[in-house]
């Protein structure tokens, strides 16, 4: 082929992994529940910026350091973060890429994460912990979007690499890694039932 890719934007995803991950999941579930019951702040917070869901975005970001459960997904994640970093073949030589921020995200019905990047971070990523069937999974734009001007529309049938936009489906025990200035959004979710992930940012300190 005379021509080559440049600039490629690379998603990553897979099972978290371990034998018993669903154990795992069921405990992680239970704790995200009893979060959301207790973080009264949260859930104030929740209510005037995240309608009809919950985050511990604003109360409890740092969810790895409480509990030994998150701190295990921690601890499953760093291979899958390592992996992911050597396919970017990022220099990190001199510095930690380290988990700064880890937080739940419940989505009942109709509730709707619009579109937003993670500033401050370098890798972003979500777990899944409970995925209703029919739920949304993490939708991706093309960061040349804004600059597409005259560009014709791609075939409906193109390659994933050369969409305008890249749902990735959310499968409870898979975890999704991306740049964190990739922008992306969960569209609104259409079943009657909730939606349970915990979401992090790795910085470069
Ligand atoms: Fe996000």
């Amino acid at each position: 082929m005379p021509s080559k890719s440049l600039f490629p934007t690379r998603v990553y995803s897979a099972r978290l992994g371990g034998a018993d991950w669903r154990h795992f999941n069921a405990r992680l579930l239970h704790e995200c529940l009893q979060t959301r019951h207790d973080d009264a702040a949260g859930r104030r917070w929740s209510k005037r910026n995240y309608p009809g869901g919950y985050t511990s975005y604003h109360s409890l970001c740092r969810m790895h350091t409480l509990s030994p459960t998150f701190a295990r997904l921690e601890r499953g994640l760093r291979r899958h973060v390592s992996t992911y970093a050597s396919e970017l073949e990022l220099d990190l030589s001199g510095r930690e890429l380290a988990l700064t921020d880890c937080w739940i995200n419940i989505m009942p019905q109709l509730v709707v994460h619009s579109l937003h990047l993670h500033p401050l971070s370098t890798i972003s990523g979500t777990y899944y912990v409970r995925t209703p069937r029919g739920c949304p999974g993490l939708k991706f734009e093309d960061p040349r979007l804004d600059r597409y001007m005259a560009a014709p529309p791609r075939r409906a049938d193109c390659r994933p690499e050369n969409r305008t936009w890249h749902t990735i489906q959310a499968e409870a025990g898979r975890l999704v890694l991306f740049e964190s200035w990739l922008r992306h959004e969960v569209p609104p979710n259409p079943v009657p039932a909730e939606r349970v992930s915990v979401s992090f940012n790795y910085s470069w300190f």
